[in-house]
């Protein structure tokens, strides 16, 4: 079985103590597939000491995460090019808009949402996308750049029904992780009622731990928990979800 955590933030300090034996705890859970997505600058540099560290099991990917558009936001977006020109990275991400932590910098949000989303098309890579109290927002943009050439993940959806067909109208494929598992998370209640092939898997760590972990940090080997609770949901197994939705994730990121 080969697991694939489309989502998850392995640079973080909040691993600096315990990074190889949390890797390896997950690579012994059979998650063997990494898509770290990026946040801002000031991460770059671990993003590329992880990549070196593990090779062949880290996929990067490059982008300003909403929470870090700020003043600065152009010097930003200028590194995120620069790094795209630079070398090969598997998805911009993630991008998108936040407006539980910030809203006075809602038109600049959309601003880098909307001119990363065009680097992705440049670069034919898929989008990953960052949304918190920001639907319409999100939904807006996406509206005006939707085509051919618009895809990936809407990552940690928590939408409702409704708002699911409308991301997978724009190619989205949805980024399911530990909300999937929480009493009051929702989306457990119609999940089912989505083709897996629109599904991912992730963690988002080391936010976001599903049951029994929540509240506590999260990392890659807790995905086992959002595999038994989709199994659960769609009455597949464990097995056939992880082939299935590792499949999608191939698809996706062209590896
Ligand atoms: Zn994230």
């Amino acid at each position: 079985m080969i697991i694939t955590d489309t989502h998850t933030h392995l640079y973080s300090d909040a691993f600096k103590d315990d990074r190889n034996e949390m890797i390896q705890r997950a690579l012994d859970a059979n998650v063997s597939r990494f898509f770290i997505p990026a946040i801002d600058s000031t991460h770059t540099e671990a993003m590329f000491q992880l990549e070196a560290d593990y090779p062949n099991l880290m996929f990067l990917m490059m982008g300003l995460h909403p929470t870090s558009v700020k003043a600065n936001y152009q010097d930003e977006l200028k590194h995120v090019e620069e790094m795209l020109a630079k070398r090969k990275f598997y998805a911009v991400g993630e991008i998108g808009i936040d407006l539980y932590w910030e809203t006075s910098t809602l038109e600049i949000q959309k601003k880098a949402f909307k001119h990363q989303i065009q680097l992705a098309k440049r670069y034919k890579l898929p989008i990953v996308i960052h949304c918190r109290e920001a639907f319409n927002d999100i939904f807006e943009v996406l509206e005006t750049e939707k085509d051919d050439e618009l895809f990936g993940i809407f990552h940690c959806f928590t939408g409702t029904l409704e708002q699911a067909h409308q991301a997978m109208s724009y190619n989205m494929k949805l980024g399911i992780g530990g909300v999937a598992t929480f009493k009051n998370g929702k989306i457990d209640q119609f999940l089912n009622q989505i083709d897996l092939k629109h599904i991912v898997l992730e963690t988002d760590s080391p936010y976001l731990a599903p049951k029994p972990y929540r509240g506590k940090r999260n990392e890659s080997s807790y995905i086992t928990k959002v595999l038994e609770k989709l199994s659960e949901i769609y009455g597949v197994s464990e097995e056939k979800i992880a082939e299935i939705t590792t499949q999608n994730s191939k698809e996706l990121f062209s590896i």
